[in-house]
């Protein structure tokens, strides 16, 4: 079982982040979240004033990357160039930028590498959009987890709230469907189901039952 991988794929907002969490925690496996990384790239781009259609520029960062993901507690901070970016990265505009530049196949060539190195002995949990396609396509489980548009709005909005923001329905809808459209129609890597994927949908299912569909999966592979 060593150097296993488990891929979760699919769009913002369908509980990839809380499924992988919960498969890593009870697998005892590590995690990556790829996300972060094209989050990174785009904010250490505007820290850089490369603007987010330079495609070679871009790749050039993508290649020089000081980045760094530490587990403090339970918490994976992350670190660019020695500062915790942590909160700057889970801005919706942050979203919104690393789709942008997920476009690129030099940029996404750059980040292929890096990503790969997270495999591990323990076994890995790696969350993305390509995880099962492109990074991984030998990992031995995947899983695309699926929900409506509206459902993954909703959900966003009562997140929002419980935090005490103001959230508006239709602009969250309008934002997650203009980022799902670019990340399902890129020319590369486009966010598609691997053919060997099991897929989840969570509009109807809660996220404790979306967890258990996927750990019965693994335990009849294992
Ligand atoms: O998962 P998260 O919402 O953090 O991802 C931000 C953006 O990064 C996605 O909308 C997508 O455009 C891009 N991404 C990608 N490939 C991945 C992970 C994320 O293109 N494997």
């Amino acid at each position: 079982m060593t150097n296993m991988v488990i891929t979760v794929d699919g769009p913002s907002g369908a509980g990839k982040g809380t499924l992988c969490h919960a498969l890593a925690a009870e697998l005892g496996f590590d995690f990556l979240d790829s996300g972060a990384i094209y989050r990174i790239l785009a904010l250490a781009a505007q820290q850089e004033n490369i603007a987010l259609d330079n495609e070679e520029q871009l790749a050039e960062l993508a290649r020089r990357l000081d980045v760094k993901f530490e587990l403090v507690g339970s918490e994976i901070e992350v670190i660019l160039n020695g500062q915790n970016v942590g909160d700057l990265i889970r801005t919706a505009q942050a979203g919104q930028n690393a789709s942008k530049i997920a476009i690129f196949p030099n940029v996404r060539k750059a980040l292929l590498q890096r990503q790969r190195d997270f495999r591990s002995e323990r076994g890995l949990i790696a969350d993305g959009r390509d995880m099962g396609t492109i990074v991984f396509p030998e990992a031995e489980i995947k899983f695309f987890l699926d929900a409506s548009a509206e459902e993954r709005a909703k959900r966003r909005v009562k997140q929002l709230q419980e935090k005490g923001f103001n959230a508006n329905f239709d602009e969250i809808l309008a934002e997650i469907k203009e980022r799902d459209f670019r990340d399902r129609n890129r020319e590369v890597a486009p966010l598609i189901p691997a053919k060997d994927a099991l897929i989840l949908d969570s509009t109807y299912l809660s996220i404790d039952e979306v967890i258990q569909k996927a750990l019965d999966h693994i335990r009849q592979y294992r």
